[in-house]
């Protein structure tokens, strides 16, 4: 599906077949004269429904690939699973953000760099047979890129021209732990990935080496607000005008999650990250917790420890070690207190 959102500027729909998401926008624009060269913006799972998808639309927009260059927003497979496949002239730009190109290419080579990521779940609860599973199920893992993605890093403050556009590079970490926007001044046009969506709520999660991703991508929508933006391209689903609107809602159910975690904690004691995420008000259709899909329980417990990091950030939570789990309890206290627990680790 192609949409003009403005004159040489195109939001392709990428289907995502069995996610929840649905599609990916892909935002196309179109260079300037018979050499300008073109922008892609984002692109899909390495499947082949996102493939021939996406190289079925740029054809109808009668698209000569070697003029293409790109930029990708996060690390995320879906966002850029396709790259180095698209990729058919060696000179070509692929922007990207030093840290989230950095991370593409780890994973990417050393494919062990998964297991040790997902392993850090085993300390808040998810079991290692769930783990074991998501590895060779996870879409974010099976449909990766299989290459390096030969990047340019592009910065906050960068200003990319494209066509008839002006782009305006913005960092706004959080949802991941380098993710780049678009800001088209002129056009007032955020191109916002999956840092601010409209009709679903972001994902936010706990990142290795990121102690507090909330607060980041809490201080990322701020920063955001004070952008002249009056029309949102998403990462997915529709496009939408009142960014700011948006915004203070995303901020609201925040502030509404952090009291959920609140209220577990304090209802019922210390919990590990996948126990509170049980607890926590979702809105996926399903009877309880035990009939959420393993990669909605993943997501949910990454969430869930976003929000008790965030906590921990603020003073308000404080973890303890039990045996190889991380439990969080309401307290001052950032130590084990071995009174509270015969197995406190060595560390403590
Ligand atoms: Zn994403």
């Amino acid at each position: 599906m192609i949409e003009e959102l403005a004159p040489s500027l195109y939001r392709i729909e990428v289907p995502l077949p069995n996610s929840p998401l649905k599609s990916l926008n892909c935002v196309f624009i179109r260079g300037e004269g018979k050499d300008g060269r073109h922008l892609l913006i984002d692109n899909g799972f390495n499947r082949p429904e996102c493939r021939d998808s996406l190289l079925r639309d740029l054809r109808a927009l009668d698209v000569d690939l070697h003029r293409v260059d790109f930029f990708i927003t996060h690390l995320h497979a879906d966002h850029c699973g396709l790259t180095t496949d698209l990729l058919v002239n060696p000179a070509a730009k692929v922007w990207c953000s030093q840290g989230d190109g950095s991370t593409i290419n780890r994973f990417c080579r050393e494919s062990l760099g998964w297991r040790d990521y997902i392993a850090y779940m085993e300390s808040h609860g998810v079991s290692n047979q769930q783990l074991d599973e998501l590895l060779h199920t996870h879409p974010g893992i099976i449909y990766a890129g299989s290459e390096p993605l030969p990047f340019t890093p592009a910065k906050h403050g960068d200003v990319l021209d494209y066509g008839l556009y002006h782009l305006h590079v913005c960092s706004a970490p959080g949802h991941t732990p380098d993710l780049l926007c678009l800001f088209e001044p002129d056009q007032h046009i955020l191109f916002s990935s999956d840092h601010v969506l409209g009709d679903i709520t972001p994902n936010i999660t706990h990142w290795p080496g990121v102690p507090d991703s909330l607060g980041l991508y809490l201080h990322s929508l701020e920063a955001t607000l004070t952008l002249d933006a009056r029309l949102c391209v998403p990462g997915h689903r529709s496009v939408f005008t009142d960014v700011h609107g948006r915004i203070r809602e995303i901020q609201a159910h925040h502030a509404n999650r952090l009291n959920d975690v609140r209220r577990i904690l304090n209802e019922r004691g210390p919990q590990n990250a996948y126990n509170v995420a049980s607890h926590m008000t979702w809105s996926i259709r399903v009877k309880s917790w035990s009939d959420f899909p393993l990669a909605q329980k993943w997501f949910a417990t990454g969430e869930a420890l976003a929000h008790l990091d965030h906590l921990v950030a603020r003073g308000e939570v404080a973890t303890l070690c039990s045996g190889t789990q991380t439990l969080f309890r309401i307290n001052s206290a950032t130590r084990c207190q071995p009174k509270d627990n015969d197995n406190a680790c060595a560390k403590c």
